[in-house]
């Protein structure tokens, strides 16, 4: 993954999370922090967001694809 290909991972995030309407109330999430967390060895970057309209917490996670640079093993997973 070169730079340009991580700035795209980045802002596909923000287009997810912008077109993720809270479920409360229905409002616009704002990023509060943003952090790396490994589960089962697998890191993901975890986008911590609060309703601009209600307060209410989400978190976000997305695989991070370029914290580990190609290793030969590819690993395709939808979901
Ligand atoms: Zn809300």
């Amino acid at each position: 993954m070169n730079l340009n290909e991580v700035m795209k991972f980045v802002e596909s995030e923000y287009i997810i999370i912008n077109n993720t309407p809270c479920e409360l109330c229905g409002g616009n999430f704002l990023t509060e922090s943003v952090g790396l967390r490994f589960d089962s060895g697998k890191p993901e970057n975890i986008t911590l967001c609060i309703c601009e309209d209600c307060g209410h917490e989400r978190e976000f996670s997305f695989r991070a694809p370029f914290i580990h640079p190609m290793s030969g093993e590819q690993q395709e997973e939808l979901n």
